[in-house]
């Protein structure tokens, strides 16, 4: 999609949006603005944003850009507070997401001839059924496992000879456990994970432990599902699914755009959609547009990979931490199995941050002290702030089947 295309692509969506949706006509009127104001992509950050608030405000279709009747599926994310959110897809956008879902996989390497096991949750949650469609778009073999059941997720790599696993990373990680415990031989090549921000450290413990070739694939329920992004072979950052979404990187303190490259909160605008299309929708992840061509050559907008959530961003003493890089400092430990939890406490206003991580194998006293001091000096070196560290058995943290709860506040 060329300059010119974008630009007709954006303008009718505003149009469309002053004309049926009356949170945008509000806050265009609120800005001063009308479709009219919208002749080059450099109008756009003249435009409202929307945020996920505006989803539960507008609960349950007050969002909607077209008749409910029209509207051939509904996806509900549970709010962990106050109301949750509904996205809704007409039969067009279905098979837009799965055509995007399928250009994904087939960006990450998935062939017609693979055996794809899905271990995200099917249902309300978009990660189940998004991979579940694209995947059977491309042609592959599709076993839809959905998350949990680790035995039986086992027991049907094995016997069913699974060549691809898409799944969060936690959870892999949690399988890839398991299949060393078992000393189980299975066919996997591939994984396609995501759903969480981990990091290249998590990657190749997984891509080693479990002799695959890990991918990041990215999106998020309120726009579409998973296929907002992937990467190729070559894990040299995300490429966007360009044709469905503008990307915009902002400043998310003031909202304002940054300039080409530099890091900030990703914004996305959906292209074509018809059942709930957003207009400069906040993801809340931080990450940046990646200048260049990739090495596999394909053109279009990468972004790199998410650093985190700006929700998850703690200020410890000043610094900014996102649980993504004490992730990375951790797999830079030998001797720490990257089951971790970052334990929050207020202190007088302040926030202390303890890391807890499981060992590879269970130590002796003098070898575990050993760990934690070497855990404390890398978490210190990359993180530029001393945070507490704990080691905990191993196998006593808990393990996510879907999203995994890296974040605990304490009294
Ligand atoms: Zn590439």
């Amino acid at each position: 999609m060329n300059a010119e295309e974008r630009t007709t692509a954006l303008r009718s969506l505003i149009e469309k949006l002053h004309a049926r949706v009356p949170l945008y006509r509000e806050r265009m009127n609120d800005r001063g603005v009308t479709p009219e104001d919208f002749r080059s992509l450099d109008d756009l950050r003249r435009f409202p944003f929307t945020v996920k608030q505006d989803l539960r405000d507008n609960y349950p279709y007050g969002l909607l850009a077209c008749d409910r009747t029209e509207l051939a599926r509904l996806h509900v994310s549970s709010g962990t507070t106050g109301k949750p959110t509904v996205v809704g897809y007409t039969r067009r956008d279905l098979d837009a997401w799965a055509e995007a879902v399928k250009n994904c996989m087939a960006t990450a390497g998935v062939r017609p001839d693979d055996i794809v096991q899905i271990a995200f949750g099917y249902g309300l949650f978009t990660g189940g059924l998004g991979i579940h469609d694209g995947a059977q778009a491309l042609g592959a073999t599709v076993i839809p496992a959905s998350g949990g059941f680790s035995e039986r997720q086992l027991l049907l790599m094995q016997d069913l000879g699974t060549t691809v696993i898409a799944c969060t990373p936690s959870y892999a990680l949690h399988l890839a456990d398991l299949i060393d415990e078992k000393g189980l031989k299975l066919n996997l090549r591939l994984g396609i994970f995501g759903a969480e921000p981990w990091s290249e450290e998590l990657r190749r413990k997984i891509e080693n432990r479990l002799g695959i070739t890990a991918i990041d694939i990215y999106g998020l329920s309120e726009v579409m599902g998973p296929g907002v992004a992937v990467e190729c072979a070559h894990q040299q950052g995300l490429h966007l699914e360009d044709g469905l979404f503008h990307a915009e990187i902002i400043d998310p303190e003031t909202g304002e755009p940054l300039p080409e490259g530099e890091e900030g909160e990703l914004v996305l605008t959906t292209l074509g959609k018809e059942g709930m299309p957003l207009l400069r929708y906040r993801t809340r992840d931080i990450t940046r547009i990646l200048p260049g061509r990739c090495a596999c050559g394909r053109g279009g907008t990468r972004i790199a990979r998410i650093r985190g959530r700006s929700d998850d961003m703690l200020i410890i003493r000043g610094v900014n931490v996102y649980p993504s890089q004490v992730e990375t400092a951790l797999g830079r430990v030998d001797g720490l199995s990257l089951h971790y939890l970052l334990e929050v406490s207020d202190r007088e206003g302040l926030k202390e941050l303890t890391v807890c991580c499981e060992p590879s194998d269970h130590l002796n006293r003098d070898a575990a002290a050993l760990l934690a001091r070497r855990s404390q000096q890398e978490l210190l070196g990359l993180l530029g702030v001393r945070v507490g560290f704990r080691l905990v058995e191993p196998g006593s943290l808990s393990r996510s089947e879907g999203k995994a709860a890296r974040i605990r506040n304490v009294a």
